[in-house]
């Protein structure tokens, strides 16, 4: 049975006060909803990467059984690199994984395929786990392309590594139309694209396809959330916007959880 996971992005969003206004009222969000008898499902907090530490010591206090991640991690090792995290700094801070190849670093930063593969290259060496994000754009999936774009990025990632590499990995598939639009993609349409991922996958190991986590991501909230989650192939959701408030944020967990 492959664990069920629920990942909130806050994006660049929050500050030291909302941090710990947050994990406040997600504690009494998750004691109301006893997420902790979802023993299946893990659940990560993202925030900007100077809020981690915060984040993490809110999170320590609070006794909560919840994973931060980082939004981004740096291609190299150490060294001069101006501005970039690098993977062990974030697993100092106690960060169990990053997500690597969000639609927004991709359209906005530069992040190429070849960096997206060193970024995971990166999180695996340091023993974290990359959230690799992979999606089409709205122009794409209307020329019929969705398919083929989604096969190319996840296969440029596969094809660098070895099977017994991937164990850490999981999948974040977010349709590049439906983030922050509101619009998702129907939870057959999103299963549809789940399945064919896993298929990928499956052509390299199908023990590997059986337990990797294939997450949705676009406009998930606590509505449109319990549809997804009963989708074979949809282990979870990477959130952004809804993620922002926690107690619409833990209703998408127990959701999840109870999926
Ligand atoms: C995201 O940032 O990965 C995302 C899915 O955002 P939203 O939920 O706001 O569409």
């Amino acid at each position: 049975m492959r664990p069920k996971v629920v990942a909130g992005n806050w994006k660049m969003n929050g500050d030291q006060a909302f941090s710990r206004d947050y994990i406040k009222s997600f504690k009494a969000s998750w004691d109301s909803y006893s997420l902790k008898q979802y023993s299946g499902l893990s659940v990560f907090i993202i925030p900007p990467a100077i809020l981690i530490p915060g984040v993490q010591a809110c999170i320590d206090d609070s006794d909560l059984d919840v994973l931060v991640a980082g939004q981004n991690v740096a291609g190299y090792e150490s060294g001069a690199y101006t501005g970039e995290i690098s993977a062990s700094m974030l697993h100092d801070f106690s960060c169990k994984a990053a997500l690597v190849g969000h639609s927004e670093r991709r359209a906005l930063f530069g992040d190429t395929d070849n960096i997206v593969i060193d970024k995971v290259k990166q999180l695996l060496a340091r023993g974290l786990g990359p959230i690799l994000c992979l999606g089409e754009s709205l122009e794409e999936r209307e020329q019929g392309l969705a398919e083929r774009v989604v096969k190319a990025q996840l296969e440029v990632v596969l094809d660098t590594l070895e099977v017994s590499e991937c164990a850490l990995l999981s999948l974040a598939y977010e349709p590049v139309w439906a983030i922050g639009t509101g619009k998702t993609a129907t939870p057959e349409e999103a299963q549809a694209m789940h399945e064919f991922i896993r298929q990928i996958v499956a052509d390299k190991s199908v023990e590997l396809a059986e337990e990797i986590v294939i997450l949705y991501g676009g406009s998930v909230n606590s509505a449109n959330a319990d549809s997804l989650f009963r989708q074979k192939d949809i282990d979870g959701a990477l959130v952004g916007g809804a993620s922002l408030k926690p107690d619409e944020f833990a209703e998408i967990c127990h959701l999840c959880g109870r999926s």
